[in-house]
């Protein structure tokens, strides 16, 4: 018998764990979408299934209260999907970040780099206040570029980044190293 450090024990716990989510078996792989050479991971069946969504939003909210979010940030538009019900179990409150041109008031931008071209997300500047801890919510971490953007949004607005929580992270991508620092939890790894 082989003896395993913590990190393996973990590592075969979040397996497990990963291994019953109901949204596992959901997602719907489209190949070539929105271009050639992209393989999207499309969560609607995952939002049909009231079970399969309310198990991904409760698993997001304790982690996002473990962390001591004091708001959820929802990053356009799936983040708002998955980040609402966690902001509303939570009784905090829900931040946009929307992206170019979307939102009314006085915002602040921030510009990123995609799996696939460029885009700019926004935040109202009166978004978050001096020291409030932000949990960034999203469906999927890909390049983390969206989730960098997110994070400098956020900091210019003297909140701090306390989390990030996302249903599906891309591995291969290796999106956590532009989030190096932060704490990164992504309930399905592929
Ligand atoms: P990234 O900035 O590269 O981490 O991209 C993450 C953002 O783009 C998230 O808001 C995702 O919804 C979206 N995204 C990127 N790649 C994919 C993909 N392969 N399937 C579904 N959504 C994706």
């Amino acid at each position: 018998m082989t003896s395993e450090g913590p990190d393996g024990r973990l590592r075969r716990y979040h397996a497990q764990v990963m291994a019953e989510l109901l949204a596992l078996s959901l997602i719907r792989d489209v190949p070539d979408f929105p271009l050639p050479g992209i393989m999207f991971k499309d969560v609607t069946p995952v939002l049909g299934s009231p079970e399969a969504f309310a198990e991904v939003c409760h698993l997001l909210a304790a982690d996002a209260k473990a962390k001591g979010a004091e708001a959820i940030v929802g990053i356009e538009s799936r983040g708002f999907i998955f980040g609402v019900p966690v902001a509303l179990e939570l009784g905090i409150p829900f931040v946009m970040a929307r992206k170019l041109g979307k939102l009314p008031y006085d915002k602040i931008s921030e510009e990123y780099a995609l799996e696939y071209g460029t885009n700019t997300v926004e935040m109202h500047v009166d978004a978050l206040h001096d020291g409030q801890k932000a949990y960034i919510v999203d469906d999927l971490l890909a390049t983390g570029g969206t989730a960098a953007a997110a994070v400098r949004l956020i900091e210019r607005l003297k909140g701090e980044v306390c989390g990030f929580g996302c249903l599906i992270e891309l591995s291969f991508l290796q999106g956590r190293e532009n989030l190096l620092g932060y704490p990164i939890t992504a309930l399905i790894e592929i």
